[in-house]
């Protein structure tokens, strides 16, 4: 009886939920939403889906509804549980932010994210015109007890995380994009790994403003721009900067040289900084500061990441990424 419930509560969530999720607004930080203690919906089923999958812990606390989508009090004891565990800075039992990213890049949640994947999440990257939740959902409905392979057919690409998929997405449902398994894969062949979008980090913009203002010192007759051009990014910027350089009429193909897929940037973890000019021309034109940069980086923290040309990205001398020393 409890099962049939479950079952009619889960298909009822799915079909109700409406095709705007608040997750995406709670995902940006600077709208300072929250999924909180009283909530019914499809939300925080998604939030529940991903607390079991972070290990057995939260999965006893929520108790025996699972993930049933009303945030009562056990959802609470495992959202405050998981943050007191994951050391985050609010421990309130509400899902800001900062705790729906670590939900998110959960080591052990990835492993088991078909469980619960977001309705929200466009299915296949081909049906970026038309709204996809409707086939998520009766997809979401139908698989109750037995989830663990079922949504992995549905989706023709992945980058193997939840979250940087879900960016990714962006880019087809916002910019019409045509995301595809090869594009992916091109960035793991160009050595990029999925980054962890971690704010903006002051120990390396420190860093780098130092290293800048060395630059200018030795250099006394270039005039050089202290303040990085570009520093850290989120998902969210990453994917307005990549459709935005596609919605200006460049291929996908030609802006991928230049910019990484939304989840793969180095940008994402407030370590990378680009300086001075992101021009090779410019560099090339200042051979002496280009090779100062190249020699002295290291001696600041940092690494040039782009050296030569690699299987997508060209030589970039102006991207460093802190190391630390
Ligand atoms: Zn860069």
């Amino acid at each position: 009886m409890e099962r049939l419930y479950l079952k009619l509560w889960k298909q009822y969530l799915a079909e109700a939920a409406d095709d705007k999720s608040i997750l995406d607004i709670v995902r940006d930080c600077s709208k300072n939403r929250i999924i909180r203690r009283g909530m019914v919906n499809n939300d925080v089923k998604y939030i529940q889906d991903k607390l079991s999958a972070a290990g057995e812990k939260y999965k006893n606390l929520l108790g025996t509804y699972g993930s049933d989508g009303i945030f009562g009090a056990k959802t609470f004891a495992a959202v405050k549980q998981f943050q007191t565990d994951k050391g985050l800075k609010k421990i309130d039992g509400k899902v800001g932010c900062e705790t729906l990213a670590a939900l998110e890049s959960n080591e052990v949640s990835k492993n088991l994210s078909a469980v619960s994947a977001p309705t929200t999440k466009p299915v296949t990257s081909t049906k970026s015109s038309t709204p996809s939740s409707a086939s998520t959902k009766s997809s979401t409905s139908n698989k109750s007890t037995k989830p663990s392979t079922s949504n992995k057919s549905t989706k023709s690409w992945t980058t193997g995380n939840a979250a940087a998929d879900r960016a990714i997405a962006k880019l087809s449902t916002k910019y019409g994009i045509n995301i595809t398994q090869t594009l992916i894969d091109n960035e793991f062949k160009q050595g990029e790994k999925i980054r962890t979008d971690n704010g903006p980090n002051s120990t390396a913009k420190a860093a780098i403003k130092k290293l800048t203002k060395a630059a200018q010192a030795e250099f006394p007759n270039l005039k050089l721009t202290i303040e990085p051009v570009s520093g850290y990014r989120s998902y969210d910027d990453q994917v307005k900067n990549f459709g935005g350089k596609v919605a200006s009429g460049r291929s996908v193909e030609n802006v991928q040289r230049s910019v990484a897929l939304p989840g793969f940037s180095e940008h994402h973890t407030g370590k990378a900084f680009d300086i001075f000019s992101v021009e090779t021309d410019w560099w090339d034109n200042r051979p002496a500061l280009k090779s100062w940069v190249a020699t002295n980086a290291g001696e600041y923290g940092f690494d040039v990441t782009y050296k030569k040309q690699g299987y997508l990205r060209i030589a970039e001398p102006w991207h460093l990424f802190y190391v630390g020393k």
